[in-house]
């Protein structure tokens, strides 16, 4: 059944509603969803907000309070994760069911979903920024498939209790690169939230995207997110900030016991949920942190740059959560950054993420320290994390630069290189894959020149890249592995294809001006196997394209969504 629900006063308008594409096959027949299972452990266990009412607020003592998705206009699905579906359990025919798509689009609830947002805090840009929580994301409950429990998320559904005066709304630009990015990220082996499907809403939503007093409407769009858990570090932030010490033992029980199980079972440490032991307490923000530092090692690996890791933007289980002003790194460069909020203090800059992660682990081990005793195994975890970063970030660049076993002094070879990448403005992506063609008999720059965005960055540094190269092709004959298993190493750390600023641009840019979604759909299908080069595609192994190094969406992303 969809509830249902009256708007608030909203007077949508419509832009080029007929342009905007739909995969719904016949929406003015309204079908019945078949009824999924749905445990919703989080409102059912923790603390609840007593005021029903949605009117943003300061919340006390509670995890989650009610709100429901304000209706849109005109939902139509633009897209959906085949494999997402199928983890959820959901048929090709459920995801043309026209209920299924009224919900995804925030019109109405399914039987036995529960709809909410949950509270937390954070650290913003190394600021205390109080209680921020769900403002545009609101749940849909815990659905259970094949033994497996999956947190539902609309972002973009409307507003909830912790909008702070925002429209709890989200565009359809910013909304593409989300679902696009989490599908992505998935296929190239790195943790993240999942995302099933990307519906237009047929409402506009009011943005000042340059942040220049010039807002425009754009029109909406509403992701479905999907992950076993959304919880952040903000959320037990907010509660030691508050004195919340009961609530925060609990939650902290309560997570253990939903999203840490197996992790539990394998210590074999007793849990008490209501009173967790300082001892288990410990141990989990180890994995916490060990769980981090793996997800920091991917990141370098590819080159994604998050945008903003504030602490309300990192997850607790160790996923790529909150796509936001994302990029990817073209031109290698450490101090890029994608968000043009952060032009200027670089804090969030590609080569600082392992950095700002860690400095994130404190600022939770901040707020667990109100539970403990002693501070001393909250400090041994953090060591933790710095071993773990250090141990797989080796074993990527011993992947990406096909060395075998990684040796001490692979790490001057390697920051050589990496200087004179950034300084001669050599793209990442291109690099590997043509390093990994290499002859190591006669090693030539022409190899990897296609990688070179500038004849003057040739010209000026092709001499020092050519004697690394000759360097590096003597490194390589100490290895013990045949060239075969070396050149299937690096294409197994290497991805041919990301997905490029400019690449996700072209796609909103084909769904908002021509209501196309066939570039949309034929990236989600490219970067499903991001490490096989895949026949047709090569116009997308290129490096970004010279009309995206200065365009917007492509070289500098607003926080605007
Ligand atoms: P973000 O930087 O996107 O992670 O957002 C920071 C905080 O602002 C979170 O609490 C979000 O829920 C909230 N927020 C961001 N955009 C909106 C919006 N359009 N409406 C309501 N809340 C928002
Ligand atoms: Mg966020």
């Amino acid at each position: 059944m969809i509830h249902d629900w009256h708007p608030k006063c909203l007077i949508p308008v419509q832009i080029h509603p007929q342009k905007l594409p739909r995969i719904t096959k016949n929406p003015s027949t309204i079908t019945h969803m078949r009824t999924l299972t749905f445990d919703n452990r989080l409102t059912r266990e923790l603390p609840q907000d007593p005021i029903k009412p949605v009117y943003q607020r300061q919340v006390a003592n509670a995890l989650w309070s009610m709100a429901q998705p304000t209706p849109v206009k005109n939902p139509q699905l633009l897209a959906y994760s085949p494999d997402v579906a199928n983890l959820l359990g959901l048929t090709p025919a459920d995801m043309q069911d026209s209920e299924l798509i009224q919900t995804l689009g925030g019109n109405g609830a399914l039987a036995g979903m529960m709809t909410y947002a949950t509270r937390y805090g954070g650290h913003q840009f190394g600021h205390w920024a109080g209680q921020l929580g769900d403002g545009r994301a609101i749940y849909l409950g815990e659905l259970i498939h094949a033994g497996k429990r999956f947190e539902l998320q609309l972002k973009g559904a409307g507003e909830t209790p912790y909008s702070r005066s925002a429209d709890g709304r989200a565009v359809l630009r910013s909304s593409l690169r989300e679902f696009l990015c989490s599908e992505a990220m998935h296929h190239l082996g790195i943790p993240t939230t999942r995302a099933l499907s990307l519906v237009s809403t047929g409402d506009l939503v009011r943005r000042d995207m340059f942040y220049n007093g010039n807002p425009e409407m754009e029109p909406g769009a509403i992701v479905c997110r999907v992950a076993p858990s959304f919880t952040r570090p903000g959320h037990f932030e907010l509660m030691a900030n508050k004195g919340e010490h009961h609530l925060l033992k609990r939650f902290i029980g309560f997570t253990i016991d939903r999203d840490f199980s197996q992790w539990l079972a394998a210590t074999g440490l007793p849990l008490d949920q209501h009173n967790p032991s300082p001892e288990l307490i410990e141990a989990w923000f180890e994995e916490i942190c060990e769980r981090t530092a793996i997800l920091m090692a991917h990141w370098m690996r590819v080159g994604f740059v998050h945008g903003v890791m504030n602490t309300d933007n990192l997850s607790i289980i160790g996923l790529t959560i909150d796509y936001g002003p994302y990029g990817w790194i073209d031109h290698f460069d450490p101090e890029w950054t994608p968000n043009t909020t952060d032009a200027q203090g670089k804090r969030y800059c590609f080569g600082r993420q392992p950095d700002v992660a860690r400095w994130n682990m404190e600022r939770l081990a901040d707020a667990l320290a109100t539970l403990l005793p002693d501070t001393e195994g909250l400090a041994d975890a953090i060591s933790h994390y710095d071993h773990t970063y250090i141990k797989h970030l080796t074993q990527s660049l011993a992947g990406k630069f096909g060395l075998g076993p990684w040796q001490d002094s692979d790490g001057d070879l390697v920051n050589r290189i990496f200087e004179l990448m950034t300084r001669a403005e050599i793209d990442m992506t291109l690099f590997f894959s043509k390093l990994a063609e290499l002859d190591l008999a006669q090693p030539s720059i022409n190899t990897i020149s296609p990688a070179f965005y500038t004849e003057s960055g040739l010209k000026q540094f092709g001499n020092d890249i050519q004697q690394w190269l000759n360097t590096y092709a003597k490194r390589i004959q100490q290895n013990k592995q045949s060239p075969k298993q070396r050149i299937e190493k690096m294409q197994a750390y290497n991805p041919r294809y990301v997905l490029r600023n400019y690449m996700a641009q072209e796609a909103i840019d084909c769904l908002i001006n021509d209501g196309d979604n066939k570039r949309l759909l034929s990236l989600l299908a490219l970067l499903k196997n991001p490490y096989t080069q895949q026949p047709g595609m090569e116009q997308f192994e290129q490096k970004r394209p010279d009309w995206a190094r200065q365009k917007a969406g492509c070289s500098m992303l607003s926080c605007s969504s």
